[in-house]
This record gives C-alpha cells, structure tokens and sequence, in this order.
C-alpha cells in the first residue's frame, strides 16, 4: 500500500520536497514531484509540512513493522 502520495493538483513543482529528502522526492519530466521511495522518515513528514501547497499525503495507519 502507497504511504506517501503527491497530488499531482496541487504539487508546482517548486522542488523543495526532493532538496529536503532527494531519496524519496523526485521531479519527474512533467514538473512534478514524484515519490521514488515509498518510506516515511522524519525527512518525509519534513517536507510535507514544508511543503507550500500540502500536496504531500503520508499515511499515518500504523501497518506491522517487522
Ligand atoms: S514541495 Fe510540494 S509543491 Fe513543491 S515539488 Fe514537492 S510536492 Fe510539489
């Protein structure tokens, strides 16, 4: 299941989502971030408070983390 999501309506590719956490952020080809690495670290939930549209999504739902 997808943890991490960018609504694609409201990203502008302003890019600070992948210069804050360049593992799990990536601008694709239409100017959008795009998620590449689908974990939540402290990084994530970083730039997605950063994030000036709040087009991050995390989900919270705490699955088994063995
Ligand atoms: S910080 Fe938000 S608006 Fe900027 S590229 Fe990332 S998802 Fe898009």
């Amino acid at each position: 299941m997808e943890k991490i999501k960018v609504d694609k309506e409201l990203c502008i590719g302003c890019g600070a989502c992948a210069a804050t956490c360049p593992d799990t952020f990536e601008i694709n080809d239409d100017m959008l971030a795009e998620v590449i690495k689908d974990e939540v670290t402290e990084e994530v939930i970083e730039a997605a408070e950063n994030c000036p549209t709040e087009a991050i999504k995390i989900e919270e739902n705490k699955e088994d983390e063995n």
